[in-house]
């Protein structure tokens, strides 16, 4: 595969600091059932890599001492690391929002028969990947079958209560776009998803957050590979909106590799690109139990430009819109 961090290390990106920490977002491993197209991670069903019980333990041992406020967990399937619950559980224990970067399909999977019953009784939210509302579309982005098991499983989520604005049971879709462009209107995709999913399957749902695919890793791979890179990007440059810089995900978030590794977001950990803090060449999460790490600089370069394009793209989906 193709890197494609020459490429963007030479791109200038204005200036960021960070804000007050709230987020812990946690890659616990790259095992997945999948292995999508798009997949900034390269996930996949032969990955090992996977957060072990001690950098489970030091993730909790930081939430209780930061008194973060959410963690965010991500993959791979995250569900599949045998520490999730535990994970999970103790967080819920403690007060901590917890949200799940779920697939869908790995409710399917034979070892996880009662993960929507877990989720549900710890009050999990769930953020689920729905790259469109048409088989076709999500067949070809994420695999043949991928669809209707998505919509057996959100059928199962509903039943359950996800998705109903009085369950208190949060359930949010992902939207990225199917190729080099920048995702339509949050906001008018929303309804879209809503009436279709709604008048096709009796399907519910929160909110929908529309993602700009980042130009890494398996998709950058590709970008290349069909002489698209440079093209993205200058869509992505040419849609830049400085107000979208006030909330870009990293002013208030870290993100943890599964050995503990500390990232100032989830595409700089895929890319490789440590925290840079008091002059290590990595800091661990361990590193930062008793340390305070607000207006720190963040590592930027032309991938940001994914974040800050049009509406922006955000963990929590579109900027402009987040914020009206
Ligand atoms: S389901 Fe998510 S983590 Fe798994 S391969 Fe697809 S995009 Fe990657
Ligand atoms: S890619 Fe990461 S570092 Fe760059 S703007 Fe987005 S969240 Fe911040």
């Amino acid at each position: 595969m193709r890197d494609t961090w020459p490429l963007l290390e030479s791109i200038p990106f204005p200036a960021i600091r960070r804000g007050r920490l709230e987020t812990l977002q946690v890659n616990v491993g790259y095992r997945c059932n999948q292995s999508c197209v798009h997949c900034h991670v390269n996930a996949g069903p032969n990955r090992t890599e996977e957060m072990d019980a001690e950098t489970v333990d030091l993730v909790l041992s930081f939430l209780e001492r930061r008194r973060i406020g959410t963690l965010d967990i991500t993959g791979g399937a995250p569900e599949l690391n045998r520490h999730f619950r535990r994970l999970v559980t103790a967080a819920r224990d403690m007060s901590v929002r917890v949200m799940d970067r779920c697939n869908l399909t790995v409710l399917e999977v034979p070892s996880q028969e009662d993960l929507a019953e877990f989720l549900a009784a710890q009050q999990v939210e769930i953020v689920a990947s729905m790259p469109c509302y048409l088989l076709e579309n999500v067949d070809r982005q994420r695999g043949t079958g991928v669809f209707e098991a998505s919509i057996r499983a959100l059928k199962r989520l509903n039943a359950l209560g996800y998705g109903s604005d009085d369950s208190g049971l949060v359930l949010n879709l992902v939207y990225n776009p199917q190729g080099p462009s920048l995702p339509p209107s949050q906001v008018g995709l929303e309804a879209d998803y809503k009436r279709v999913l709604g008048e096709n399957y009796g399907v519910v749902f929160n909110n929908l957050f529309t993602l700009a695919n980042m130009p890494i890793q398996r998709f950058g791979a590709i970008l290349i590979a069909k002489g698209e890179f440079d093209r993205y990007l200058a869509v992505l440059r040419a849609a830049h909106r400085d107000e979208n810089l006030a909330q870009v995900m990293c002013r208030n978030l870290i993100s943890i590799d599964y050995r503990g590794y500390v990232y100032d977001c989830d595409f700089n950990q895929m890319l490789d690109l440590p925290l840079e803090y008091d002059g290590r060449a990595r800091v661990h999460l361990a590193d930062l139990l008793d340390e305070d790490i607000a207006d720190n600089p963040v590592r930027v370069a032309g991938h940001c430009f994914g974040c800050t394009a049009g509406q922006g793209s955000s963990c929590g989906g579109a900027l402009k819109e987040a914020a009206e």
